[in-house]
């Protein structure tokens, strides 16, 4: 079901916004080449607990899950780029690192992610991270009255499709509210025009991500982690958009602390 938040709802909204922002910008700013994967989750549990939020994640358990996630943010890296489970791990120079983040605060949800490479970048890393962002930009400018969910998955489609890379439908945007994960599906790639209708007070979590050379995933036997079928990386980028009569509001924007 699709639920529209009034405007009172949607300032509600932005305190999870905001610390789901500024988590991931400190926790991009502290991560460098030997910080563990279990240390970011420790720090990220930290913020969480001295703001009083409760984690999307630690007790996420969907039926294709083999277990409760039990952490408290995904970390995944290189050919890794969705659901990483965050293990005993130092990262190493030119890791591309991808940390995606969720929580509530005061009952309402929101929902992040951000990719990024420590130490010495791989320019054709660079590149997959710039298309991801300007993909999310694309999807965030498309999320207008008047608009369908097919525009805002053509909009990612056509930014992915134009710097070569190839598309996984399989997981993509969803509503965003109460709980992390609710209707409407926005997928990574569609037809403009079709679809649900945007309506003012819809809330949306946008999250084009991208594999280097393939659109094919497997499944680690951590039962959560999705790597390329090849070997290539990936890179994920996403914020929550509340669709306004006065346009897309980014809830999770965290431009103005220095980290797009
Ligand atoms: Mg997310």
């Amino acid at each position: 079901m699709i639920e529209l938040r009034t405007p009172a709802e949607i300032e509600a909204m932005r305190p999870a916004g905001r610390f789901v922002a500024e988590t991931l910008a400190t926790l991009r700013d502290e991560t460098t080449v030997g910080t563990n994967l279990l240390a970011i989750d420790r720090r990220a549990h930290d913020l969480i607990r001295r703001a009083g939020a409760t984690s999307c994640y630690i007790d996420y358990h969907p039926s294709f899950g083999a277990s409760p996630f039990g952490k408290v943010l995904c970390t995944s890296v290189n050919d890794a780029v969705l659901h990483g489970l965050p293990h005993d791990y130092a990262l190493k120079d030119g890791d591309l690192v991808s940390l995606d983040f969720a929580v509530s605060i005061d009952g309402w949800v929101a929902d992040s992610a951000i990719s990024f490479v420590v130490g010495t970048p791989r320019d054709e890393d660079l590149a997959l991270i710039d298309t991801t962002r300007r993909a999310l930009d694309a999807a965030i400018a498309a999320a207008v009255v008047g608009n369908r969910i097919g525009d805002i998955s053509h909009a990612i489609a056509d930014v992915a499709h134009g710097d070569g890379y190839a598309i996984n439908t399989d997981f993509g945007g969803h509503g965003v509210g109460r709980v992390m994960h609710g209707d409407p599906h926005v997928p990574n790639d569609g037809k403009a025009g079709r679809g649900y209708p945007l309506r003012e007070g819809l809330v949306v979590a946008l999250e084009p991500w991208f594999l280097q050379t393939t659109d094919e995933l497997i499944t680690d036997p951590d039962g959560w982690t999705l790597r390329s079928v090849d070997g290539s990386r990936g890179a994920h980028s996403e914020h929550t958009v509340a669709i306004t009569a006065d346009g897309p509001l980014v809830l999770t924007d965290r431009s103005f602390l220095g980290v797009d």
